[in-house]
């Protein structure tokens, strides 16, 4: 407001000035110019001047946007374009999400139209394919894809998982290769292929792959490389057992004490070596990792031969390692059930229900009912406690949910790379996958 008062000041003032000045000139003179003479005043010649320039640029202006007409409407229609055909790639993504294929298809069709240079209405007529089981048609769509910039990598990923459904373990190697290729930091794509290469038996280039120092920092963090490590071991060890060198079997433990299956081949290695005093101090390191009740079975096999009292005292200071740990109670009631020390187990498990009352701990109080007191309906009563408790933790595969009796590198219903946890099975849905646990 106050900028435009100034502005209608300065230009009363600037009129003022010019008014002055032209009464300076004579009032009438002559212009010259092409062989004519015009006879004007100074006022008009000025007025005159400025309505010719405002023309000319009015015309410039019109000559521009009429060159540009063609340009301009191309633009708007493909802009046109762009929104219909993502409009429609929306819908019928919905529609595939909630199994209506056949609307789905509809609205795909349009938006092949729209979207002519996009790789996104082939690769979504590629998971249609899929959906409606036909393989091979999804596969060629997939292939036009592969040297495409941004549908490329997922036309790899996709095509090098069918192959593996097949059980093609080699083609699945070539599509994984290929998607790696397009992007290197991809940490899926190296996973995927380190996966296959070990399916494969291939060490020397499971090993390059994820030792490669760019990958790493930057794309994968240091607690994967050495996850990807272990299981690396894990796979030799697990190929080879019996001819499994020490050195490796160590190696795998120390890159990974929590990693349960190398925990067990080293004891296994040092027991049949004799030592078991390494092996006590190998288990030690990985409860302090990770308590875990099949490390109780562990030391119980590795004091098969020892008396009870030696016993009891190995599981004390495994236990005060991780001192008030659910899986510690756990560990002395074990031991202590084993020793038939009851007082120890009764007090260990009440301390256990505290912290948490999970099934598995009534179990083990209705087997102290059974073994100390032949105490039947005591028993019964302790067993149907259980089976309305908190359920137990178990190894499940985070991928699909589907509980296994011991860890393993690959699911066994989805084949899902180091996918098995330890843990309450959550609801499947609320957390996607989540790669490598702590
Ligand atoms: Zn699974």
């Amino acid at each position: 407001m106050i900028r435009r008062v100034v502005l209608f000041i300065l230009l009363i003032i600037l009129t003022g000035i010019v008014a002055e000045k032209l009464q300076e000139f004579p009032p009438i003179f002559a212009i010259d110019g092409f062989g004519y003479q015009l006879e004007t005043t100074p006022a008009v010649a000025i007025g005159g001047g400025l309505l010719l320039f405002l023309g000319g640029f009015l015309l410039l202006t019109l000559i521009i946007k009429i060159i540009d007409l063609p340009h301009n409407l191309r633009v708007a229609n493909r802009e046109k374009k762009l929104i219909n055909g993502t409009q429609a790639l929306s819908i019928s993504l919905f529609a595939l999400a909630n199994g209506d294929l056949e609307k789905s298809e509809k609205h795909l069709k349009q938006t092949e139209k729209l979207l002519q240079e996009n790789p996104l209405p082939a690769l979504l007529k590629a998971q249609i394919c899929l959906r409606k089981g036909q393989d091979a048609k999804a596969e060629l769509h997939l292939q036009s894809l592969l040297d495409d910039k941004i549908g490329g990598l997922l036309a790899a990923t996709t095509l090098s998982n069918l192959a593996r459904k097949r059980k093609d373990l080699n083609l699945a190697l070539v599509y994984a290769q290929k998607a790696h290729e397009l992007d290197i930091h991809d940490a899926n794509s190296i996973i995927s292929l380190f996966d296959l290469l070990l399916l494969q038996k291939n060490w020397a280039k499971a090993d390059e792959l994820i030792n490669q120092f760019h990958l790493f920092g930057k794309y994968l963090d240091a607690k994967t490389k050495k996850r990807l490590n272990a299981i690396y071991a894990y796979s030799q060890i697990k190929h080879n057992f019996s001819d499994a060198d020490f050195a490796l079997t160590s190696k795998a433990h120390k890159l990974a004490p929590n990693l349960i299956e190398n925990t067990k081949f080293y004891v296994e290695m040092l027991l049949h070596l004799g030592k078991k005093s390494s092996a006590i101090k190998i288990l030690q390191k990985s409860w302090k990792a990770a308590p875990h009740p099949e490390l109780v079975d562990l030391l119980i096999i590795i004091g098969k031969d020892e008396p009870a009292e030696k016993l009891g005292k190995m599981a004390e200071s495994l236990a005060n390692l991780r001192a008030g740990h659910l899986e510690s109670h756990l560990l002395l009631a074990r031991i202590a059930i084993h020793n038939r020390a009851w007082k120890i187990a009764r007090n260990s498990l009440s301390l256990a229900l505290d912290l948490e009352a999970q099934s598995r701990i009534y179990s083990l109080v209705a087997d102290i009912e059974r073994a100390e007191k032949q105490d039947f309906q005591e028993t019964a009563r302790w067993l149907e406690k259980a089976n309305q408790a908190i359920v137990n933790p178990v190894w499940h595969c985070q991928k699909c949910g589907h509980n296994l009796p011991k860890w393993e590198l690959r699911c066994s219903v989805c084949d899902g790379f180091d996918s098995i946890i330890w843990g309450k099975q959550e609801k499947m849905g609320a957390n996607s996958r989540q790669y490598l646990l702590a």
